[in-house]
């Protein structure tokens, strides 16, 4: 037998092993043909893998500042009786089809969508949409006669990046189910104008508008439809096509020559039915009596196809934020739940850029700092090390112990950089004897404690200097 007679063969059935074997993973199998073997990609650190465009890292030394904003909308809506849900990330594509609507910015060119085993699915690109879905899927309706829900998470947009403008970012936001009158919108408007203030923002620019109900958008409609025909040539091409599919998008378009042309359109307020009317103007008289500061602006529009009624937007910072400075937006979406599947169920929302709030506020708030920091010289510290730090904790205290086994220089270094109020040393020499040196470094003082003090000492001198 010639060698090539079982070298072929062999190397064959080679082959085919491996592409029974790398088949099950797609993209493993795109990188090995891409030349980006994964373990060279490991080992190459020249060339280190980054994030991806538009999805940023939030450093704990930033974490400060998140939580901050984060707890000022938490105790802003639990006090007013709102309770968290937290949804999936990803849903049926369908849903945000439906809810969004299909000639939406955000459905038509935004999303995140995939296959996966013949399924539609999507990242989600906003909250409202999984809300409504959970709200209907749990018979929420039938256990309670009104829902005030809020939420906080991340949102991911297939964007072009930009300042303020990312591909996942944070959104804060609240929904109440089940309440059709002007007041919840009146006091959902006056909360966030409340935690807006809260987090130091001045002159910001709340903007409400009335989009009236289903028969009113359909007359305006029309009107809006006769009066953009005459311009379609200079409309811009998206416009041009929703023309046919979804005019009212074109109001809400950023093209220069859209604007130009929807300055001089129909508004709606033209065409809102006495009901649409009284309820506006009950919510003007609450915002009134509230003294919440408001504008009325008879073109605002925004890109989701759900809301009626009220809608209301909130700019702040342009002077940081440029042209993206709107912080929150929301509005009623009364037909929101019937559409989706459940019985009809009025309801309003709304959504804050967590990212554009900070940009906005630029807030400094740095983070708490470590209580007691244990530095043991060997081994034998180091276990009595960690019963203290145990000990301390369980008392209340914020505590790291050193187990790097490094010097007391760069082990009180440490300490120092991390900013702690209190250094314990712990070596041979106090181990013996059983005191301990406990450092106070805010006051510069150090004082011998016997072990078995140590805890109650730092209660009293950590807990009085607070
Ligand atoms: P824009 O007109 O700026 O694109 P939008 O109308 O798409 O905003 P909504 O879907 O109403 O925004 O979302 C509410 C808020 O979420 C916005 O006011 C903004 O603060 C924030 N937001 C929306 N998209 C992004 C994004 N890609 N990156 C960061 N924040 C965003
Ligand atoms: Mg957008």
């Amino acid at each position: 037998m010639r060698p090539h007679h079982f070298v072929v063969p062999l190397i064959l059935s080679l082959v085919l092993l491996r592409r029974t074997v790398t088949s099950r993973c797609p993209q493993l199998d795109r990188m090995r043909h891409s030349g980006d073997n994964p373990t060279s990609m490991a080992r190459a650190t020249q060339n280190p893998i980054q994030a991806v465009r538009g999805m940023n890292d939030i450093l704990p030394s930033d974490i400060g500042r998140w939580r901050w904003l984060e707890g000022t909308f938490r105790t802003a809506f639990e006090r007013a009786g709102f309770h968290e849900v937290r949804t999936p990330i990803v849903e049926p594509t369908n849903l945000f089809v439906r809810a969004v609507g299909e000639t939406t910015d955000v459905v038509e060119k935004e999303m995140y969508a995939f296959e996966r085993h013949d399924e539609g699915l999507t990242i989600r690109p906003e909250g409202t949409a999984g809300a409504a879905r959970a709200y209907i899927e749990h018979s929420i309706y039938a256990k309670e006669p009104i829902s005030r829900w809020y939420y906080i998470g991340p949102m991911f947009r297939g964007e072009r990046p930009a300042k303020g403008r990312y591909r996942q970012f944070y959104q804060a936001g609240a929904e109440i189910f089940g309440d059709h009158g002007p007041g919840c919108d009146a006091e959902l408007i006056d909360l966030l104008h409340g935690v807006l203030t809260a987090l130091g923002l001045v002159n910001v620019d709340v903007i409400i508008n009335s989009l009236g109900g289903a028969e009113t958008r359909a007359r305006f409609k029309e009107e809006l439809v006769k009066y953009l025909e005459p311009h379609r040539e200079r409309l811009s091409t998206d416009s041009q096509r929703r023309l046919a599919s979804n005019p009212l998008r074109i109001l809400d378009s950023k093209a220069p020559q859209d604007r130009e042309i929807s300055a001089g359109a129909p508004t709606l307020h033209e065409f809102l039915t006495a009901e649409d009317q009284a309820h506006f103007n009950e919510l003007r008289q609450m915002l009134d009596r509230l003294g919440t500061p408001y504008r009325v602006d008879p073109h605002l529009v925004r890109g989701l196809d759900y809301y009626t009624r009220t809608l209301f937007e909130v700019k702040a910072a342009a002077d940081k934020l440029g042209a993206g400075d709107t912080v929150l937006g929301g509005g009623r979406y009364d037909g929101l739940v019937e559409d989706l599947g459940g019985p009809k169920t009025p309801a309003i929302g709304f959504a804050a850029g967590l990212e554009r709030l900070l940009i906005a506020t630029e807030s400094n708030q740095a983070s708490d700092p470590l209580d007691v920091y244990i530095a043991a010289l060997g081994n034998a510290a180091q276990r009595e090390g960690l019963v203290l730090a145990r000990d301390l904790r369980a008392a209340g205290f914020s505590c790291e112990v050193d187990t790097r086994g490094t010097s007391i220089k760069s082990q009180l270094r440490r300490s120092e950089g991390l900013a702690a109020r209190a250094a314990i040393i712990l070596g041979d020499a106090e181990l013996a004897e059983k005191v301990y040196a406990v450092k106070n470094l805010a006051a510069h003082t150090q004082s011998k404690v016997a072990a078995v003090d140590v805890v109650a000492h730092l209660s009293q001198t950590l807990r009085a200097a607070t």
